[in-house]
């Protein structure tokens, strides 16, 4: 069932992803070698609750941290040249979920994995691109899978991207691959969080044995960028913002 949100409900949901977005700032600010995953999580949850919100992910499904990294935050310490995706939601005091990711340099990163950075993100705005009244669910998906597998990357099928609103995960389910003009007709009203995640290599990953993380079959590196938008009077409106993070990062803004 695909709920349609009020322009009231739209505002909310704006401002839970404007937390989200601060909160990755405050990734941004300390993420280098040396640091821990888990210091990153606090950070972003200190920062959620300063702002009268709660993690959105702490507690859902079991999973018990702020921040996804694509696996559970914890002692592994930052190296050279890694590269991190920070997935985080947040939830407003009336209940609305902010939901973004964004994929971190941490100190000097190869230049063909920040080619794959690049165009994983500048593959979630072709799809934001699609996502107006009167296409379908599978435009978004097809123009994302098209952008990323010319660039000869792998195109992540286990997971995808979703609606959002007053739950985390809502219908429809937002792949990163698929047919034009398949899939739920897309409507005014409809909030939606848009997240291609991309290989390096083969689209193949495989889920380790602690059930969360998750990681590339051939182990070349992953990206992952998210986006939650409104699609509002006609066009697609961007609720999350990355500006924050391009506020600390500067000239490392990927
Ligand atoms: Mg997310
Ligand atoms: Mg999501």
């Amino acid at each position: 069932m695909i709920y349609l949100k009020t322009d009231e409900e739209i505002e909310l949901l704006r401002k839970a992803n404007l937390v989200v977005a601060g909160a990755l700032a405050e990734v941004a600010k300390i993420v280098a070698p040396g640091v821990t995953t888990r210091k990153l999580d606090q950070v972003a949850e200190e920062y959620i609750h300063s702002q009268g919100c709660v993690p959105g992910f702490k507690g859902l499904y079991g999973f018990p941290a702020t921040l996804c990294v694509h696996g559970i935050p914890s002692n592994y310490v930052l190296e050279d040249g890694d590269i991190v995706s920070c997935d985080c939601g947040a939830v407003t005091p009336e209940g609305f979920n902010g939901d973004s990711t964004y994929t971190f340099c941490v100190g000097n990163v190869a230049e063909e994995v920040l080619q794959l950075l690049r165009t994983t993100k500048e593959s979630l705005y072709v799809g934001i691109e699609h996502a107006v009244p009167g296409n379908r669910i599978g435009d978004i998906s097809n123009a994302i899978q098209q952008y990323c597998e010319r660039r000869n990357y792998g195109v992540v099928r286990e997971m995808c991207g979703h609606g959002v609103g007053r739950k985390l995960h809502e219908d429809p389910e937002v792949p990163n691959f698929g047919r034009r003009g398949t899939g739920p007709l897309l409507r005014n009203g409809m909030t939606i969080a848009i997240e291609p995640m991309i290989n390096m290599g083969s689209k193949n990953i495989i889920t380790e044995r602690d059930g969360w993380t998750t990681r590339t079959r051939d182990r070349k590196p992953s990206a992952h960028f998210e986006h939650s938008i409104a699609i509002h009077h006609g066009k697609a409106d961007i609720l999350s913002s990355f500006e924050p993070i391009k506020e600390v990062l500067g000239e490392r803004f990927i």
